[in-house]
């Protein structure tokens, strides 16, 4: 059957044929032939069972079902037609790209619309927007770039390439180019389609199809169909799936993971009953805890046909592309009503089952309606139309459903509601705005039986269902988001109505989750809290966004005004229940209250409903109206302590919480207050609260006001009556009870002040909006310089999640620019600190003395004294003008008076000096508005404000206290107040100041006074000049001694090592030429052969560092050890793709060198006793192991592996080196006995002359080199013990000289000590080592070494000769010294160096000159004749070898070229050579040596001519070259990042998951050292390694690193560090934006750009072989890091 399919497609035109023979039969109608055909193949190609062959399946669907439908809509070749189509197209002036997951988008700050409007990159880098401020983030998948779109920028909207050209006619109908033929057949050909898909997506039968397409036979064969639900994890989903279905792990991971990605996979396939039994096993296993996974036995024809829907639905999509004509025609189609009603159409059933669909179904068509209905801007229109006229069912579907928004089609609610035009026409159309608050409303069921939310106890069910209705909140803020410009009588209408909707819901929050204060006891249970503040933070923009529509409409205004008012007195209605009226009286003042506690009554801190009229009334205040003709405001009916008390209840339950009264309430209500004034609730909560009081306190006598304050917060008897106060006093020894109403009065008086002082808002004192952000980050940056971030977490964000700050930053604060490491810091700008309140409303307690204590002490060194006044304020507007009048008012007053009385006489801790300290501070505010005042008024009388004449009065006749000035006086030479003299003094200068202004504009002719003043200012001027020199003066000297201490500390700093530096004497490794001067002179030192210079011998005494002992290294002395730390490195490697050899089979002698993989050494440099180390290790083993038993935690060290930290510094370590003298020339070898070379098994000369202890450490360090540098069991005996350690000495040197060339340092004498003593320990460990093994395999290794010919190398695979590196001559030369006894030939030890050293560098010529010479280039010569004779020799040489490998090679004429490559190539090497000889045989290092000049220290010139006779088996070695590393090796460097991050946010969105087939990856990690982009942190990708699965990452670090590896978590922006399995940790990225931050987990999404230092930096620490040690220090320092599963990445 399905060959016949195949062969009858395949004949090239069987589409046509098909399409002729479908539709043109005249007798039937076209729906009947196509549903026929349909019938009869879809079960024919679709889903026969599991897929084998997805490519046929896909080719016989093309062939047979949609290519007939092209012929037909085409009606010729489809090829040509929709070319045609695509030509004449006029495509429309929208982007519309649709986002993959991971894919980056930008949106303009200054120009976007919203924030929700986004630009792919590509229209992003065409656009203006390029230049302005923008924010980059990724897309979650789904949306659109809104390039095109006129309604989503303010400026800007189109990039080049879909900038409009002018002839263009966009309003034209996309119709008019087709003719009426092909748009009939297009209509037929569409609507049948659409129809059929909708019918089988939404289709909900089992076993039955619809009409039409029931099958010609049917099967017993069904599909066991598993869908994915959110409620079972992956592993139970695994687990399940393997015992019902009988698979293996790995399928089962499969399915899940179809599942998870496509919403639906069938399990199971065969007849019935198979599939049931599959069925129940599921539902069995899953039903325990939750709902069952979902699982439906399907006959295989309705899958087929499913199937077949959905590909039919990406036909329309693809179709539709070719033309904006075919798309129009889709969408008439898609929302053509059909009889059966008003939600009828194709695209209403399909939306109305969308919670029904499973994932992939609805993939596909809201793809479909997003490339159709959303990109033809008329229809666009209509669908928004039928979206709101669902909106409801929709919402509640979603709300039922448990599959995240983004596989809902709610989810398109951004897509229209943000477009403004769309959103207002929805309003006034569709009343919007009222069915979304409705429908949220109509979720939230949990009420009280005052019908207020109630969210105790409400099950997880619900707070499931709460979360998922918030997303109405969402769709409520994009409908709002822009504000109009214009109101029509319709939107007015309908914006009210929407708001008094919204006013029903704050109506329900009003006074909810109410408290009452705990006594006694402590709470049983921690009331629910969190649901009403979430709701509350929800809220928050909307409620400002509310406002701002508003206020941008008067009549608005005014009736939203009325409207607020009416609501807040209906939640008042109860107002006086059970609370008493009474009469409060003081200073001759009275008013009428009531009776009520906060510390005994219930109160909450929900106000939303009074908060939103707070906000009102201040837009009311900035209205023309309000100046003019403020009677006409609706104010008269407002009842201000009605206004003011909850707000009032409010800010006295918080102060109450700070005094320490509410303990017993729990965390809860702490948390509470805590969001009262967090940045993110303050605004639409604490802020507002204060404003209410504003206005109430600016309607009512100031005095009622005030008492009315004194008696909510329970006071006002302790101020009302002397009596009480001192029966108060008398009676109350109770300390805690003091000290709270100390709390509360200070708190109150703070109160006070923020009534009077905060005028920041527009509306409440004349200023702009941006005012108000100056003064927020002035406060901010008084406590310290903050960085950017830190700025705008402490400032509110507003709906666009902006704060205004960029544009008033520069205007406050200086930037200053990061280093290395740190942040960009902005700085207050000096002149601005004057504008500092202590008391500002938004500091926390801590943040008050934090700023207070910047703010003294810069007071101080700018030489002033440490008075913190106030600020100066800003103008009241008129509705708040009369606050002022609180300022001297008899009862403030009295209070005033009461407190000064109190310090005077301070007795019992009735008093506290922050409660001094806020009455001077209020004094203070009083007299800079008289001065103020005084300054602002042309005449005197206008002044009626005259607080120094009511502070010069005494007290009320019968008790005749003193006057509050006659108190300060007093006061100021209180010597218990030594800390508030400064204000006092300030106050008391001010008032006099005061005096002269009132007695110069009364008394004194103007002039008179001005002279006077004049006179006096001339003096203080003096005065202050000589004070500002004097202390210039002062602060120079102070500058120059913190300079001083500074250089001290960085020097110490810098040095660190040297001061930590056990070392007494190491001369002989570092460089140190001024000691060495005397022994060796300027003659230049020779490190090796006969004319080697002499070691500078001298005894070398070390500290252990555990028992503080000192102790001489001698050979047989006890052994001292420095903490080592070996690791396999592959950071030299130049080929990462070599696979890693077999450790138990491979042949280490010989290096590649192509250093794919070393053993590197390193150590911290700290040295102790053997013994002194064994013990502490074996102490950490005990405690590890305890540890291990108590709990499961890890150690960021392996101790099983021999892991430990160093004891001194906390180095990661795994090893120790043994620390050696220098071996004396071998002298004492040559008083062995003397034997035939041929016995080399008889051994029987005293050949180890260390002490017990030594050897053991010898065997130690060598058996763990051994062991790690192969990944294989520790064994002493093995013979290639002696190989790992020569290789990884000759690898470490090799690294280090690499990374001194990096760093363009000399090879002497810059190395820091710890580098410099773990070599040195290295080489003589080295050369020591073969002392622990047997002798005859040592000696092997020599001679193998020794014959490095191709005639002798049948051994090893590679050829050895091109292995001869200095890995090589390391070897020889340290094996030789086993040899050496032996050698009969008369060769001293020197010369033997010497040779070795002149063969293997002759190899390495010879190598370089195979490998390394590029063909000539026309170069300037050098004209120096110095080298001739070697340039001749190496002509000669090179020819030689061109002669013996016939081609290969180019022609080279220029001696002088071949010379320089060659003098580069093998520079390092002898470099290296240098190094290890130094070390090897002690010879001290001239002082100058680097470069060249090593040379001469090797006592080694490259004279070719000299041993070019010899032709050392260069012929033989020629035969074998191939290219396999080029020298000189360039040193490893981390890939190239690009300059701007998202271009990688960009290429890892196009990253594509290897391993499942086209999945995007969720974690894209680009591997740092070679460029692997990976798919980590998924169970995709896992691999297995050692026999357990780790994540993509950690495989991939053992094939490229060795262990170790370096990543760039993309979407995360986050250097990862990864060290063996277990260890890990993560880094600071090296892209920072333009304030100097790094923005890991890129939340913040400010363009970032690579800062190249950071990244030298990281590649540093790779060089220097540092990353575990990294990973160590992390995780030692913070240890939630050892937690952390990293093999799972
Ligand atoms: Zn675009
Ligand atoms: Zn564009
Ligand atoms: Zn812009
Ligand atoms: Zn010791
Ligand atoms: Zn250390
Ligand atoms: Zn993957
Ligand atoms: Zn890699």
């Amino acid at each position: 059957m399905e060959e016949a399919l195949c062969e009858l497609s395949l004949n090239g035109r069987g589409g046509q044929l098909y399409s002729s023979c479908l539709f043109c039969c005249p007798s039937q109608p076209v729906p009947c032939l196509l549903y026929q055909h349909l019938a009869c193949y879809v079960p024919k190609i679709y889903c026969l069972g599991p897929n084998l062959n997805p490519q046929n399946e896909e080719l016989l669907a093309q062939l047979l079902l949609l290519a007939p439908l092209e012929w037909y809509l085409c009606d010729e070749d489809p090829s040509a037609g929709l070319a045609k189509l695509e030509q004449s197209n006029q495509p429309s002036q929208l982007c519309g790209h649709v986002f993959k997951v991971g894919e980056p988008t930008y949106s303009c700050r200054e120009c976007a619309a919203d924030p929700t409007c986004v630009l792919c990159m590509q229209c992003f880098l065409g656009s203006v927007h390029k230049e302005h401020r923008y924010r980059m983030t990724t897309s979650g998948g789904g949306g659109f770039c809104d390039c095109g779109d006129t309604e989503a920028w303010k400026k800007g909207p189109y990039c080049q390439k879909h900038e409009p050209n002018i002839s263009d006619t966009s309003q034209e109908d996309p119709l008019a180019h087709l003719s009426s033929d092909m748009i009939a057949r297009t209509r037929s050909i569409f609507s049948i389609v659409l129809k059929y898909s909708v019918d089988m997506l939404t289709w909900e039968k089992e076993d039955e199809l619809p009409s039409g397409l029931e099958p010609l036979e049917r099967g017993d064969t069904y599909y066991c169909m598993l869908f994915n639900d959110e409620v079972h994890t992956y592993e139970q989903v695994i687990y399940t799936l393997q015992k019902a279905v009988n698979c293996t792990q790995k399928e089962a991971v499969s399915f899940a993971t179809t599942v998870d990605r496509d919403g639906r996979k069938s399990v199971r396939y065969g007849d019935f009953q198979f599939c049931e039994q599959a069925k129940s096993v599921i539902v069995r296993n899953t039903s325990r805890q939750t709902k069952p996974l979902r699982v439906q036995v399907m006959h295989s024809s309705v899958v087929a046909h499913q199937c077949f829907a959905l590909k039919a639905l990406g036909w329309l999509s693809h179709v539709i592309g070719y033309s904006d004509a075919l798309r129009r025609i889709l969408c008439q189609v898609g929302l053509e009503k059909t009889l059966e009603g008003e939600n009828s159409s194709l695209v209403d059933t399909l939306m109305l089952c969308d919670s029904k669909m499973w994932k992939g179904a609805r993939n596909v068509y809201h793809q479909l309606l997003m490339s159709s209905l959303l990109m033809d801007l008329k229809y666009k229109k209509l669908f928004a139309i039928q979206f709101a006229k669902n909106y409801e069912r929709l919402q509640s579907d979603y709300v039922k459903d448990d599959h995240d928004r983004e596989f809902s089609v709610t989810d398109l609610s951004v897509q229209m509601f943000t477009v403004p035009s769309l959103a207002r026409m929805l309003i006034m159309e569709e009343n919007l705005m009222t069915t979304i608050i409705r429908t949220f409303v109509d979720h939230l069921r949990h009420r009280d039986q005052r019908g207020r939310f109630q969210f105790e106890r409400y099950t997880a069910q619900q707070a499931f269902k709460f979360r998922r209705v918030q997303s109405l909140i969402g769709d409520l803020k994009y409908v709002l988001i822009s504000r109009p410009t214009e109101w029509s009588d319709k939107l007015r209408e309908k914006f009210l109505e929407g708001f008094s909707a919204f006013l029903e819901l704050l109506k329900c929050m009003q006074g909810m989750d109410p408290v009452v204060r705990q006594v006694g006891q402590h709470i049983e249970m921690e009331p629910e809290w969190e649901a009403a503040f979430t709701l509350q933070m929800k809220l928050t923009h909307i409620i400002s966004m509310m406002q701002e529509w508003c206020a941008s409409d008067e009549k608005v205004l005014v009736e939203a005004y009325k409207f607020s008012l009416a609501a807040l007195t209906h939640c008042h209605g109860g107002f006086t229940d059970g609370e008493q009226p009474i009469t409060l009286s003081m200073s001759g003042h009275s008013v009428d209250t009531i009776r009520y506690c906060v510390s005994q009554e219930k109160v909450s801190i929900h106000l939303p409903v009074s908060r939103l009229l707070a906000g009102l009334h201040v837009l009311l205040s900035k209205t023309e109206v309000a100046y003019r003709f403020p009677e006409q405001l609706p104010l008269s009916e407002l009842s201000p302590p009605m206004l003011i008390e909850h707000p009032l209840r409010c800010l006295v339950l918080c102060a109450q919480v700070h005094a320490g009264m509410w303990r017993r309430n729990g965390f809860s209500l702490v948390n509470q207050i805590y969001y009262y004034h967090n940045v993110k609730c303050r605004v639409e909560m604490f802020d507002k609260d204060l404003i209410m009081l504003q206005a109430g306190a600016s309607m009512m006598d100031p005095n009622h006001f005030l008492m009315i304050v004194l008696s909510r917060f329970e006071l006002y008897h302790i101020f009302s009556s002397a009596d009480y106060r001192k029966r108060y006093n008398r009676e109350n020894a109770n300390k805690d009870i003091i000290q709270q109403n100390n709390t509360l009065i200070e708190e109150m008086l703070h109160l006070i002040m923020m009534v009077v002082g905060e005028r920041f808002a527009p509306g409440i004192g004349m200023v702009q909006s941006c005012d108000e952000i100056k003064r927020e980050i002035i406060h901010q940056l008084c406590i310290r310089p903050m960085a950017h971030s830190e700025l705008v977490k402490a400032l509110p964000e507003n709906e666009n999640k902006e704060t205004g700050m960029e544009r008033v930053i520069d205007s406050v604060a200086s930037f200053k620019k990061p280093g290395v490491t740190g942040r960009g810091l902005y700085e207050l700008r000096p002149e601005c600190a004057k504008q500092f309140n202590l008391y500002f409303h938004h500091y926390s307690r801590a943040d008050q003395s934090k700023a207070e204590e910047a703010q003294r002490k810069l007071k101080r060194q700018n030489g002033e004294d440490s008075a913190l006044p106030p600020p100066v304020l800003p103008p009241l507007c008129p509705l708040f003008a009369s606050l002022v009048n609180l300022l001297q008012c008899d009862v403030l007053l009295a209070m005033l008076g009461t407190v000064l009385q109190w310090a005077v006489e301070p007795s019992g801790g009735h008093w506290s000096e922050s409660m001094l300290q806020r009455v001077l501070h209020l004094i203070g505010m009083a007299l800079l508005e008289e001065q103020q005042q005084l300054e602002n008024s042309i005449e005197e009388n206008d002044v009626g404000f005259n607080f120094t004449l009511k502070i010069s009065r005494p007290g009320e006749a019968p008790s005749n206290t003193p006057s509050i000035l006659a108190l300060l006086e007093t006061l100021q030479n209180a010597p218990h107040l030594e800390v508030h003299k400064d204000m006092i003094r300030w106050i008391l200068k001010t008032v006099a100041a005061i005096k002269t202004m009132r007695e110069r504009t009364t008394t004194a002719p103007e002039t008179d006074a001005v002279g006077q003043s004049q006179e006096e200012t001339v003096r203080d001027k003096d005065k202050a000049e000589r004070k500002r020199k004097a202390e210039m003066a002062r602060l120079r000297r102070e500058k120059i001694m913190a300079q001083m201490s500074e250089m001290q500390r960085h020097f110490i700093n810098e040095n660190k090592e040297l001061f930590q530096q056990s070392l007494e004497e190491l001369e002989a490794s570092t460089s140190a030429s001024l000691e060495h001067s005397p022994t060796s002179p300027d003659t230049a030192s020779v490190c090796v052969g006969p004319r080697r210079s002499r070691p500078s011998e001298k005894r070398l005494v070390v500290t252990c560092i555990l028992c503080q002992e000192e102790q001489e290294v001698r050979e047989d002395g006890r052994a001292m050890v420095l903490a080592a730390f070996v690791q396999r490195s592959t950071v030299m490697s130049k080929n990462r793709r070599r696979p890693s050899p077999n450790p138990e089979r491979y042949d280490p002698l010989f290096m590649h060198p192509d250093l794919s993989f070393g053993t590197h050494t390193g150590s911290c440099g700290h040295i102790m006793h053997s013994h002194c180390w064994q013990r502490y290790f074996e102490a950490v083993q005990a405690k590890e192991q305890r540890r291990q038993q108590r709990l499961r935690v890890h150690t960021s060290y392996d101790v099983e592996n021999g892991e430990f930290l160093c004891p001194l510094c906390e180095c990661l370590s795994n090893t120790v080196i043994p620390l050696l003298p220098l071996t004396r020339g071998s002298k004492r070898y040559h008083t062995a006995t003397v034997l035939q070379s041929s016995d080399l098994a008889i051994l029987c000369f005293p050949r180890d002359p260390y002490s017990s202890s030594i050897k053991e450490m010898l065997t130690t360090f060598g058996t763990a080199t051994y062991k790690i540098g192969l990944k294989v069991h520790p064994n002493e005996q093995d013979p290639r013990v002696p190989i790992m350690c020569w290789t990884s000495c000759a690898y470490t040197i090799q690294s280090i000289e690499r990374l001194l060339v990096d760093e363009e340092k000399p090879l002497f004498g810059s190395l820091p000590c710890r580098q410099d003593d773990c070599l040195q320990s290295l080489i003589r460990f080295s050369s020591a080592c073969w002392t622990t093994s047997s002798l005859p395999s040592v000696q092997n290794h020599f001679i193998r070494l020794l014959a490095v010919s191709p005639s002798l190398s049948c051994i090893s695979e590679p050829t050895p000769f091109l292995l001869l590196s200095l890995g090589t001559q390391v070897s020889l030369v340290l094996s030789y010294s086993s040899v050496h006894c032996q050698d009969s030939s008369g060769l001293n030890v020197d010369s033997a160096q010497q040779h070795f050293l002149q063969v293997v560098t002759l190899a390495h010529v010879v190598q370089v000159l195979l490998t390394s010479i590029p063909a000539e280039t026309t170069m300037d010569q050098e004209t120096g004749a110095g080298s001739s004779e070697e340039e001749a020799a190496v002509c000669l040489l090179y020819g030689l070898l061109r002669r013996h490998l016939v081609s290969d090679l180019y022609e080279v004429t220029s001696g002088w070229h071949l010379w320089r490559c060659v003098k580069a190539g093998v520079l390092p090497y002898l470099r290296s050579a240098a190094l290890f000889f130094h070390h090897l045989n002690g010879v001290p290092a001239p002082p100058e040596l680097h470069g060249k000049s090593s040379t001469a220290y090797l006592s080694y010139t490259l004279s070719l001519s000299e041993h070019f006779h010899k032709e050392y088996r260069t012929t033989e070695w020629c035969e074998t070259a191939s290219c396999c590393a080029f020298f000189p090796r360039e040193s490893n460097r981390l890939i190239d990042l690009p300059d701007d991050y998202s271009a990688l946010i960009n290429q890892a969105s196009s990253f594509t998951c290897p391993k499942s087939g086209g999945d995007k990856s969720r974690a894209p990690t680009l591997c740092l050292v070679c460029g692997t982009m990976l798919c980590s942190q998924s169970y995709c990708c896992q691999a297995e390694l050692d026999g357990e699965d780790v994540g993509a990452c950690t495989a991939h670090t053992f094939t490229c690193g060795s262990g170790v590896g370096i990543f760039l978590r993309v979407r995360e922006s986050q250097v990862l560090f990864l060290a063996g399995k277990t260890k890990g940790c993560f880094y600071a990225p090296p892209y920072l934006d333009d304030y100097g931050e790094t923005d890991q987990g890129l939340r913040r999404g400010n363009p970032l750009h690579l800062c190249r230092e950071r990244y030298r930096k990281i590649q540093k620490l790779w060089r220097q072989h540092g990353i575990t040690e990294e990973i160590g220090h992390a995780q030692e320092a913070n240890q939630t890091l050892v937690g952390i599963d990293w093999q799972h990445l």
